[in-house]
């Protein structure tokens, strides 16, 4: 998709500091981490947010999520938990317009959402 700056990165446009790559998707490193790890799981598809799944987009974001167990556990800092957050829209602060899943980790974050 043009003009998005995740599927540059995807395609090697823009540089980012590549944590995991397959066929289904990549993880990066966010620039501007909000914990001390803090990844962001793409799709390769370009897709806008979590609301236009369909049977195929969910199948890939299964497999992707069914693999993050051996991806965090490369990861010591993520050995005593992780948080995933999905944006979707203005409300919840959504910047990017392709579907992307954070991974937030290496700090106790207790039990508040926000
Ligand atoms: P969201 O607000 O859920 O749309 O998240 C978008 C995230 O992308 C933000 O946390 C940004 O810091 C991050 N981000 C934007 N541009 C880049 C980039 N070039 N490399 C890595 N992360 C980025
Ligand atoms: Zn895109």
């Amino acid at each position: 998709m043009d003009n998005c700056i995740f599927c540059k990165i995807i395609a090697g446009d823009i540089p980012s500091d590549r944590v995991y790559e397959d066929e289904d998707m990549i993880i990066i490193r966010d620039i501007n981490p909000q914990a001390p790890v803090h990844l962001l799981l793409i799709p390769k598809e370009h897709y806008a947010d979590i609301t236009c799944l369909n049977a195929e987009r969910a199948a890939t974001l299964g497999r992707c999520l069914n693999k993050l167990q051996d991806i965090v556990g490369n990861i010591p800092q993520l050995k005593d938990g992780f948080r995933l957050i999905n944006n979707k829209g203005e409300f919840a602060g959504q910047t990017v317009g392709h579907m992307h899943v954070h991974i937030l980790g290496g700090t106790a974050m207790g039990e508040g959402l926000l």
